[in-house]
């Protein structure tokens, strides 16, 4: 009788709503599924003439979920580094805990699966930034046309695959790149920050309409940034 009780109260103390969360959490999480693509919530053509239909199509049902692929048949072989109580963020944070074994894979597929889920938010073609985001980026780059300068050079200088970011870190903003499918959420990178925007510089994701010219591509991209998903990240 008395322990029920003791176990009753350490149980109702240990309820608080950050648990309630996590428990929830993990019940929705509990059935063991598979990763799947989640879905692009446009059209392949939405983005054209900037990012053609092809690209964007190979690019999500194929490179896209070659990630997706390479995740399950991970989860299938090796699961120690998965938690269903964690967030794909969270996991990526704690990627020097995964058995070394697969860690680079994990880094590579869950990076390649969250940088792309990230990245198809953030194209729309005319969006404009709203006054608060205009006012944060001309507070860290001088003005609009500041920040596309700066994050034009840092984009063509990614050599090779990799990503360009726009990261929050405390109250600033910054401009930086990652190599293959790291993200400024890994502990295993040298930048760390929340990401606010990003491009993939990847040649699958440019290569069938702009050939070598990176240049013209991340022109192209300022067209169909997402303001709007932008100043969500911002908040
Ligand atoms: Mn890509």
């Amino acid at each position: 009788m008395k322990s029920s009780r003791k176990d009753f109260i350490k149980t109702a103390s240990l309820l608080g709503v950050g648990t309630m969360l996590s428990l929830n959490k993990l019940q929705a999480n509990t059935q063991d599924k598979d990763f799947t693509l989640p879905p692009l919530g446009y059209s392949y053509n939405a983005l054209e003439p900037f990012i053609d239909a092809l690209t964007m199509e190979i690019h999500y049902t194929k490179h896209h979920q070659a990630y997706l692929n390479k995740m399950n048949e991970l989860k299938g072989k090796d699961n120690t580094w998965w938690s269903y109580e964690m967030s794909l963020e969270q996991m990526l944070g704690q990627l020097n805990n995964v058995n070394a074994e697969v860690r680079t894979a994990v880094r590579n597929n869950l990076g390649g699966h969250w940088n792309h889920s990230f990245f198809w938010k953030l194209l729309k073609k005319d969006t404009k930034p709203n006054a608060i985001t205009l006012t944060i980026f001309e507070k860290n780059f001088g003005s609009l046309d500041g920040f596309k300068a700066e994050f034009k050079k840092t984009a063509l200088g990614v050599f090779g695959s990799g990503w360009a970011w726009v990261i929050k870190s405390g109250d600033t903003l910054k401009i930086c790149s990652t190599a293959n499918q790291d993200n400024p959420l890994m502990d295993v990178t040298s930048v760390q920050g929340k990401p606010i925007l990003g491009l993939d510089v990847w040649e699958h994701a440019y290569y069938l309409k702009y050939h070598n010219k990176r240049t013209d591509y991340i022109d192209a991209f300022f067209n169909v940034l997402n303001w709007e998903q932008v100043a969500q990240h911002l908040q």
